[in-house]
């Protein structure tokens, strides 16, 4: 399984903000998508940084709610680690666990062609382990 299959299962939508926005505009975003974290788009749709919940939490606290008026640029991750729709699942969980972080723009030609979270992962390897399973009680019931 790699991520093309992942996307083409769970969809290729990609909620994006633009670095001039406001943190309160990403969180009016995040809640009504229900999702945590945005990716940060230039105009011409090029990949600037990533915006999770966990940047406006540390944004907070180092602010207080005077935080929530300042740009996402100030509080996004601009370094971002990235895959492609030929990653394998495996690779990801890796690329998750290493850098800590929960979420993956795949890239296709220099444009954001889906995000990948830590619960998309998680939702696919339940449903491996369990036809994993399924498949061993058929083969006992079998013997
Ligand atoms: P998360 O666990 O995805 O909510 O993010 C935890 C921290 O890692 C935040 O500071 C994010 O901006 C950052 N982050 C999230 N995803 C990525 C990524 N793919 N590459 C680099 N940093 C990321």
């Amino acid at each position: 399984m790699n991520v093309a299959q992942l996307l083409g299962d769970k969809g290729h939508d990609v909620f994006s903000v633009q670095p001039h926005r406001t943190l309160a505009e990403a969180v009016r975003t995040l809640a009504e998508r229900r999702i945590g974290a945005v990716v940060v788009t230039g105009a011409d749709g090029g990949l600037l940084g990533i915006l999770s919940e966990r940047d406006i939490i540390r944004a907070l606290a180092q602010s207080g709610p005077a935080a929530l008026e300042t740009p996402v640029s100030r509080a996004m991750t601009a370094k971002v680690v990235t895959c492609r729709t030929q990653t394998s699942i495996d690779e990801l969980m890796e690329i998750m666990t290493s850098g800590r972080f929960r979420h993956v723009p795949v890239l296709e030609n220099d444009r954001v062609a889906g995000v990948i979270s830590i619960g998309d992962v998680v939702k696919y390897r339940l449903a491996e382990v369990e036809a994993e399973s399924r498949a061993m009680r058929d083969y006992i019931a079998m013997a």
